[in-house]
């Protein structure tokens, strides 16, 4: 099937033998074999790329661009199908605005395309090609561009007391996995993930109570979150908990039993947040509703766990402002790769800076990850790169430091 991919990207400038002529003409001989059409666009600092042709010669190329050292910072903007070429001749064509006016450049591009205007004023390629053209060029790509070299990990000891063994009676146990701040090397809260006695994940702890039974153990089971939580010794640190919002709606009296607990264990309620995910607000908005309010009241905190991942997506927050949102680890993977979830996270960004909202993004396994999303304005993480979840305890937190 007809394929078009856009990417941007910029010449690796440590590879100091390379010349711009001699890789274009060898893209040129490799693609008119594949029946593929480049253009590509070059301002002195990035460069946009779209390739045309068929998909199973396409994605494989990009593929192997992907991996040549001789690009970096590789960001693919967009793939999709169409009916028709836009461009006939197949191979590489470079337009160069360090040469010609961008006026000019786009005049020979919509000259090159065989499409009538009409077919261009609306196609997302062209208003991909135009905006590269006529924004400002980039003044330097120093400092925007990760590199791996220049960060290393260092570990380091978190400062609460090592893993706990099971207390008697304890009816299942909690992970505790840091939520980090790299920026200012400090630990902002702690979230509690829930563990079967044998170790077992959440989806299986939850499996073996019968459905009648979930919400009040869902509930009860945090007093041993706030337990395990003293007896590390979290000090003034913040406690996430996750809950099914049912959980405070079903059973009775459920905040009042939250305060109890949390005092109980000598913590107090503006250290405690309360995530839940996306989709359980929606399903249960109007029941949920009132929980909010008792949790308010409390002092209690509220985030929105897995944001992204649901149906509601930003229109949820007009119906209600967390004060934490955590971005999905679906949308964080590889966002360094992706312009789509690029945008996606822009947009979040600006969104919960506009509505003083804290942002975490989670799910951060990889340095690219964490430097891209710092750069856009995230100071808050949780992942596997800084630190893994540990039984009844906190575990190493790895930090990211420049490479001297
Ligand atoms: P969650 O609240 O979004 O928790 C994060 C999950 O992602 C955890 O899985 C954690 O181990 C995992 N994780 C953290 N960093 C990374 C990473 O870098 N890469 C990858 N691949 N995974 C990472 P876990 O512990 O299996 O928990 C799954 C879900 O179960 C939680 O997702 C939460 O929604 C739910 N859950 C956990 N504890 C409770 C609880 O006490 N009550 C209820 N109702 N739900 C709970
Ligand atoms: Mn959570
Ligand atoms: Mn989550």
């Amino acid at each position: 099937m007809l394929t078009t991919l856009i990417y941007r990207s910029q010449l690796n400038t440590s590879c100091k033998s390379i010349g711009l002529e001699a890789i274009i003409e060898k893209a040129k001989r490799r693609n008119s074999e594949l029946g593929i059409t480049g253009i590509l666009l070059f301002n002195g600092v990035d460069f946009l790329q779209i390739l045309e042709g068929a998909e199973e010669s396409v994605i494989p190329l990009f593929h192997r661009i992907r991996e040549d050292k001789r690009h970096q910072g590789v960001v693919e903007l967009m793939r999709d199908y169409g009916p028709r070429r836009r461009f006939d001749n197949v191979g590489m064509i470079l337009f160069d605005l360090r040469v010609d006016t961008p006026r000019s450049v786009l005049e020979r591009v919509l000259r090159y395309s065989k499409l009538d205007s009409y077919l261009t004023s609306d196609d997302r390629v062209f208003k991909f090609i135009q905006t590269y053209i006529t924004r400002p060029k980039p003044q330097t790509i120093k400092g925007t561009l990760f590199s791996s070299g220049d960060w290393q990990l260092e570990a380091e000891q978190a400062p609460f007391d090592k893993s706990l063994p099971l207390q008697p009676n304890q009816p299942c146990q909690f992970a505790f996995q840091p939520i980090v701040e790299p920026s200012e090397g400090k630990i902002t809260s702690i979230e509690a993930l829930i563990r079967g006695n044998d170790g077992g994940s959440p989806e299986q702890f939850f499996k073996a109570i019968s459905s009648e039974d979930i919400y009040k153990i869902d509930l009860e089971t945090k007093a041993w979150a706030f337990s395990l939580a003293e007896k590390i010794g979290i000090g003034d640190h913040k406690i996430a908990i996750n809950l099914l919002p049912m959980s405070l709606v079903n059973v009775p009296d459920a905040v009042e039993f939250l305060v109890d607990q949390i005092g109980k264990y000598h913590l107090l309620p503006e250290q405690v947040v309360i995530e839940v995910t996306e989709n359980e607000i929606i399903s249960g908005f109007h029941q949920f509703h009132s929980a909010i309010k008792q949790l308010r009241a409390a002092g209690i905190g509220l985030a929105i766990d897995d944001f992204g991942s649901g149906y509601a997506g930003l229109s949820l927050l007009t119906r209600f402002q967390p004060d934490k949102l955590k971005i999905d680890r679906e949308i964080i993977s590889n966002i360094h790769l992706s312009g789509p979830k690029q945008a996606i996270v822009k947009s979040i960004v600006s969104c919960c800076t506009d509505l003083e909202i804290t942002l975490v993004a989670e799910g951060i396994e990889k340095l690219e990850e964490w430097y891209w999303l710092e750069s856009a304005g995230i100071k808050r993480f949780q992942g596997f790169l800084f630190a893994r979840p540990q039984l009844n305890g906190v575990g190493q937190i790895h930090w990211p430091r420049p490479a001297c």
